[in-house]
């Protein structure tokens, strides 16, 4: 008997015995292509001589030094790494083991600026429906996804959700995807008169929208819209590049795509690509000096905040990404998968929607096309295709709940940055199959 607590309990999983690549292999010596990168994690593959070479290093000198002690090596060369390449407004770097903290840290600081700055009365989070920013209570609170808020709400602060941007459901006949953007951006404006702008802190978004929605990127000129509103009111933007950062959608951080920058910034999966477990919250000048000035104290913190051996790990990450070019690959790449997906799924009467950027691509799958039904959630469409996909040796990160948290269902496909282009038909063609004994 097995004493871990799995997710699921009753599911019995194959035991992984090593990576080869952009391959998982079992116990059983059973192949698995990792074409979700676990959740968008593994941008690099599973065997990373050069990444697994600097962990070891880094082990040789030294694994851990508490960060309310001493700084390390590593952990500076990183940051500074990361702020070389982040979009202008970034300039320091909180250093910590995953997205949730990444996010959690994010939202304390936008609290603390504004104490700092003698602002206590804003408080307020503004956030979107269908989003997720992690799952620990702070994060999950501000996170709009209802299937997963559901049976914790009681203990949930209060956050407040507009609509997501999200042109394939939201855009009205006789709108142009423009003017779609800038409406469901300006709800933010609104938002903040009714709760009135001395009263808010933070807005928080996704640049491409992940788990919740199935790679959903922003329309033009909606993000810009976004920033707008956010500096005349005085509200910070702060972005979750948790799932879409690092790579993923074909530039280092995803919102320069969108020609903005936020006040905070959080990265995590794609920055240690899995080797090690890390994250990183990313500040403005002003914001760290109204502390630095201030109290000089950030009210926050974990005891592995800046792991050396993770820090060490992220840095070989990036000078793959960057100085091996290894990022590179992302647009190229992701324009053949996507082309591929488009050929096979484009006329299938249950695939409404394929979308996404760089090797950060979503099907939405549904009832009807001409209408948009979705399906129900009793379907368990993409439990169903996950399953069956795993079964032929393909892992893909399936959810429902692109409606309401629980009706609709998406695949999210986000495959390491080093795949083939053979691969692309092993992706598709098993998709494609797993689709068909999925609907059944
Ligand atoms: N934010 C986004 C956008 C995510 O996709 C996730 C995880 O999927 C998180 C935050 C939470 O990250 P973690 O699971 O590392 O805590």
């Amino acid at each position: 008997m097995s004493h871990i607590f799995p997710r699921h309990c009753h599911k019995k999983l194959p035991t992984v015995s090593y990576g080869d690549g952009v391959f998982l292999v079992d116990q059983n010596g059973k192949r698995y292509f990792d074409g979700s990168g676990g959740a968008a994690v593994s941008c690099l593959g599973h065997s990373d001589a050069k990444v697994t070479a600097a962990i070891k290093a880094q082990l040789d000198q030294v694994a851990f030094a508490h960060t309310g002690f001493m700084t390390s090596q590593p952990a500076e060369a990183l940051a500074d790494k990361l702020i070389a390449h982040a979009p202008k407004r970034l300039d320091r770097v909180y250093l910590v083991s995953g997205g949730s903290e990444a996010m959690e840290s994010a939202l304390k600081l936008a609290r603390q600026y504004f104490v700092e700055r003698s602002q206590p009365q804003r408080r307020h989070v503004i956030a979107r429906q269908q989003s997720y920013h992690g799952n620990t209570l702070g994060v999950l609170a501000t996170g709009g996804n209802q299937w997963r808020r559901e049976q914790f709400s009681p203990l949930l602060i209060e956050t407040h959700h507009i609509s997501p941007c999200y042109a394939y459901r939201g855009q009205k006949p006789g709108e142009s995807e423009f003017e779609y953007g800038q409406r469901v951006a300006n709800e933010l404006a609104d938002k903040i008169e009714e709760l009135g702008a001395e009263n808010v802190m933070a807005f928080v978004a996704e640049p491409v929208v992940g788990a919740t929605a199935g790679a959903v990127p922003p329309v033009e000129g909606y993000f810009k819209r976004v920033r707008e509103i956010c500096d005349q009111n005085g509200v910070l933007l702060i972005l979750d590049e948790v799932m879409c950062g690092m790579g993923r959608t074909g530039t280092l951080f995803a919102c320069e795509q969108d020609e903005i920058a936020p006040d905070i910034c959080a990265v995590a999966k794609g920055l240690g690509a899995g080797y090690q477990p890390i994250g990183a919250m990313l500040c403005s000048a002003e914001i760290y000096d109204a502390v630095a000035d201030g109290s000089g104290f950030f009210q926050h913190g974990h005891t592995y905040i800046g792991h050396p051996v993770a820090a060490a790990a992220s840095l070989a990450v990036l000078e793959r990404l960057i100085d091996d070019r290894v990022a590179e690959r992302v647009v190229p790449m992701g324009q053949k998968l996507h082309a591929a997906l488009e050929d096979t799924f484009g006329n299938h009467p249950h695939v409404g929607d394929i979308r996404g950027r760089g090797l950060f691509l979503g099907l939405e799958l549904v009832e009807d096309r001409d209408s948009k039904q979705p399906f129900a959630p009793e379907r368990q469409l993409a439990a169903k295709i996950k399953a069956a996909a795993f079964e032929a040796g393909l892992i893909c990160y399936p959810m429902g709940g692109t409606i309401d948290g629980r009706t609709g269902a998406h695949i999210l496909l986000a495959p390491p940055f080093i795949m083939e282009d053979a691969h692309i038909d092993l992706i598709v063609g098993t998709l494609q199959c797993a689709l068909e004994t999925a609907l059944i």
